[in-house]
């Protein structure tokens, strides 16, 4: 199955986070982190819907005024998701500006900003341009079934870490791929037709076996009638979507591995910080940041298929490789060393064109970190 989410670290591995996920669906844009984004192009820029802002750190968050400027005058709604308080941050850097002529405006700019003010609530608060970007609360949201983002195409999960505050992980989940066989469709005479949309959507929302589901008149029977799911799901082949899990600005405490490993389990493709060596462990303890040893522990105890270290500290300009080494040692379970290639790492731009196709099933564990939720 061709991936649809195509990640791209605009500024490398050692410069400011964000990171620029293309979809193969609608051309829509979805991005982690909001640090520098000169290097995207404004038509990039601009086909993104969704900003996931991890913290408001400087470098996470210095881009918004660039997305801020590619935007006003044009028709768009834009959804920002960030921690407690980023609410009142993005208020403030939207009233920095003075908005008196936003009426002349003909098309309007509206922000939609939530808040993951615990695992179980977030807050929404809109914000529109022909308003001069006022604040118009919606109130609090409960967070459903682990999701702060629940799209038809995929659902984006988080988990709130400790970084002396509070810092959001998220886990990007493609919803899975639902096709008919039709070699199975004719064997038991049914026919083609929009019913069949009906029955891939009753297996998508995971509708018990005895849901019926209205199937028309075919070969096999000559009124329509009701079928339970059981009896149809040979119809379909289920291949689950693609999994990417972003992780940045952590401290290396037990809480926060446990959180991790848990929304990034099984995922194709994790990006981690992995701020600093192994020998600076004293200094990543101290900033609450991961060393490469950490990043690539944690990445190999939630089992990836693939990690992508990113947020290099600049103290270790033109030592990428011994980065990379020291991450692909812990990842493998070896011990450092700081010769070798370094080519378990091709760069993160061109990482889906290497990223093996996605056959296997796996449990879904992108919930985990929320499942106290469902239980209260
Ligand atoms: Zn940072
Ligand atoms: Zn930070």
């Amino acid at each position: 199955m061709r991936p649809l989410l195509h990640p791209t670290l605009v500024n490398g591995r050692s410069g400011d986070p964000a990171l620029y996920v293309e979809t193969l669906f609608e051309k829509r844009a979805i991005l982690f982190d909001l640090g520098d984004i000169t290097p995207l192009p404004p038509r990039k820029v601009q086909r993104l819907d969704h900003v996931f802002v991890s913290h408001t750190h400087i470098d996470h968050f210095i881009g918004f005024d660039r997305l801020l400027r590619l935007l006003v005058g044009r028709d768009k709604t834009l959804a920002l998701y960030g921690p407690v308080g980023f609410i009142e941050q993005v208020h403030h850097k939207l009233q920095a500006y003075r908005w008196n002529l936003a009426n002349r405006y003909e098309s309007d700019l509206v922000f939609v900003v939530t808040e993951v003010a615990s695992s179980c609530e977030s807050r929404v608060a809109l914000f529109r341009l022909r308003n001069a970007f006022a604040a118009e609360p919606i109130g609090p949201r409960a967070i459903a079934e682990a999701a702060i983002c629940s799209q038809p195409t995929f659902r984006v999960s988080a988990a709130i870490l400790e970084h002396r505050t509070p810092c959001l992980a998220f886990a990007i989940q493609e919803v899975a791929h639902v096709n008919v066989w039709k070699p199975r469709l004719d064997e038991l005479g049914l026919p083609v037709g929009p019913w069949l949309r009906e029955l891939k959507h009753a297996v998508m929302e995971g509708r018990p076996a005895h849901h019926l589901v209205r199937v028309p008149a075919g070969r096999s029977f000559s009124q329509p009638r009701e079928m339970p799911l059981a009896a149809l799901r040979s119809v379909l082949t289920v291949t689950p979507g693609q999994k990417i899990a972003y992780v940045t600005d952590v401290a290396d405490t037990a809480a926060n591995r446990t959180a991790i490993i848990s929304l990034a389990r099984n995922a194709d493709l994790l990006f981690i910080e992995a701020a600093f060596t192994q020998a600076d462990a004293e200094l990543a303890a101290e900033r609450s940041h991961l060393t490469t040893a950490a990043a690539g522990t944690i990445a190999r105890d939630a089992k990836v298929r693939r990690v992508e270290p990113f947020h290099f500290s600049s103290r270790y300009t033109g030592q990428e490789e011994r980065m990379l080494n020291e991450v692909s040692a812990a990842f493998a379970g070896r011990r450092s060393q700081h010769a070798g290639s370094g080519g378990e790492f091709p760069s993160a731009a061109s990482s889906h064109q290497n990223a093996p196709n996605v056959t296997r099933m796996r449990e879904d564990d992108a919930t985990a970190p929320f499942s106290r939720c469902r239980e209260a």
